[in-house]
């Protein structure tokens, strides 16, 4: 499989250098030339396999160069590391299926992919006999997912940007209590969005990306969508074993990757009925499937904020194939975001939109009350961001009776104890691991939201 740029400028790039470039080089995210479909026969045989096994064969149709017994190693190291020895176990409450893609070391959804490119940078390093300097934005999850990935290799170092104060203290201390002298944080006086400004600055100045090789782990990295294809996979077939319902799937979105990768899945063939998107108060996304209404906003700060996001870097891929895999659609209509601060979507477009997603977007208040009552009903704990999708789910429960609502669930409590606290009148049990933290040092550098400051700071400690 060879990949290319949503811009047009780019193409015939191996799976290896599109993992190495992150941001393609005319400015847009790396594709693959073409969706493998799959054959209900094809769907039968996976649908009984393990979870290494299961991301072994998917993986394959998208990396053909790489050997075989590398790349099953490559996925055996990352998973076993998770604390679930299904990797990904679901927890069944009626119609709601609750899957927890969040048991590896960070606690969090994003150590599926992360693990997975932190074993791949280093494996093609390795061969190449070359080093990389990562950089990347983090809300919170993605950064320490990175840190815990790539801590301590030695052809690699990690400077991991996050807006100061605006990440969960678990979050902030996951990624600031790593002792390993390749690991550096940032926090920059600003938000999400203004970090992330920054690392795209940053990557857009070819220079200094070639002389820092300079490479990126943020949601943009073709490695983490297609790792997170497989829960998908994994997690319909273990519903639909139990229920011949069809099945629709929640994701708590931010950035759009989490649901893009699903959202390959179905068009790989996997026979997901409705992807259904949930958003905090910064529902941009749900704005856009709803009303074709894709302004940007101020972030608003949530009780889920991971999902603090307006300018979501996923979404130009699935633009791309929303405007019929045209290149210069994709370049004058991000070209209109950059220059008005939004896109206007034809009602044609939005009815295609429409056809495969639906979305729900979640106050605090209704956050804090699907935790309780959904504790009080299950006696199950739900963290606030896997809280929005079950919301979602509950809102369209009438509209599809008798489905199946996969609702993924993206975080463990404990990260977000406050509010659970708040839901419930107590904080959630906190596993040892995050415990153990909280008597560690903490080590960042603040710095105010200007690029040349984040620059210079590289160039001192990436040489
Ligand atoms: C990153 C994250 C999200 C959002 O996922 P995207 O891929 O950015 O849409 C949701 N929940 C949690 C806990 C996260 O860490």
């Amino acid at each position: 499989m060879k990949y290319k740029s949503t811009r047009g400028k780019v193409s015939g790039v191996s799976f290896k250098d599109a993992v190495m470039m992150g941001l393609a080089e005319d400015g847009g995210l790396l594709i693959p030339e073409e969706i493998p479909k799959l054959t209900s026969n094809d769907l039968e045989r996976l649908s009984n396999l393990n979870y290494s096994n299961l991301a072994f064969e998917i993986l394959s149709y998208y990396i053909d160069d790489i050997p075989k017994d590398d790349l099953r190693k490559l996925i055996e190291s990352s998973y076993k590391v998770f604390r679930d020895s299904e990797v990904i176990p679901l927890k069944h409450f009626d119609n709601y299926h609750i899957a927890e893609i969040f048991h590896g070391p960070t606690f969090a959804f994003k150590d599926i992919a992360l693990q997975f490119l932190g074993n791949l940078f280093e494996y093609i390093l390795t061969e190449r006999n070359d080093k990389l300097n990562i950089i990347g934005a983090t809300s919170g999850d993605t950064g320490s997912a990175a840190i815990h990935g790539v801590k301590g290799r030695k052809n690699i170092n990690i400077c991991i940007l996050h807006p100061k104060g605006r990440v969960s203290p678990v979050q902030e201390l996951q990624m600031t209590t790593v002792e390993e002298e390749n690991v550096f944080n940032l926090a920059i006086k600003g938000n999400f969005d203004d970090c992330q400004a920054i690392v795209k600055s940053i990557f857009n100045d070819l220079d200094i990306k070639k002389e820092l090789k300079l490479g990126a782990v943020n949601s943009i990295n073709w490695a983490r969508v297609l790792a997170q294809i497989v829960y998908y996979f994994h997690s319909y077939f273990k519903v639909t074993k139990i229920s011949s319902n069809p099945v629709n799937i929640v994701v708590p979105t931010g950035n759009f990757g989490n649901i893009f990768a699903g959202w390959i899945a179905k068009q790989m063939g996997l026979p997901i009925k409705k992807l259904i998107l949930a958003t905090n108060e910064n529902n941009i996304l749900t704005r856009f499937i709803k009303n074709g209404d894709y302004s940007l906003k101020e972030v608003v700060q949530t009780y889920s904020p991971s999902m603090d996001i307006q300018l979501a870097s996923n979404f130009e891929r699935y633009l791309y194939y929303l405007l019929g895999e045209s290149s210069e659609n994709v370049v004058n209509l991000m070209e209109e975001l950059k220059n008005t601060g939004k896109i206007d979507f034809s009602e044609s477009l939005i009815e295609k939109v429409q056809e495969e997603f639906d979305t729900f977007s979640t106050s605090n208040e209704n956050t804090v009350n699907v935790i309780r009552s959904f504790y009080e009903t299950y006696e199950y704990i739900l963290d606030p961001h896997t809280a929005c999708g079950v919301f979602a789910a509950e809102h369209f429960k009438n509209l599809y009776s008798d489905y199946e609502f996969i609702c993924l669930s993206t975080a463990h409590p404990a990260k977000f104890g406050d509010v659970v606290e708040k839901a419930i009148g107590r904080p959630p049990e906190i596993p040892d691991a995050i415990k153990e933290l909280f008597n560690k040092e903490k080590r960042m550098t603040v710095l105010e939201n200007d690029t040349e400051k984040v620059k210079d700071f590289l160039f001192k400690n990436f040489k």
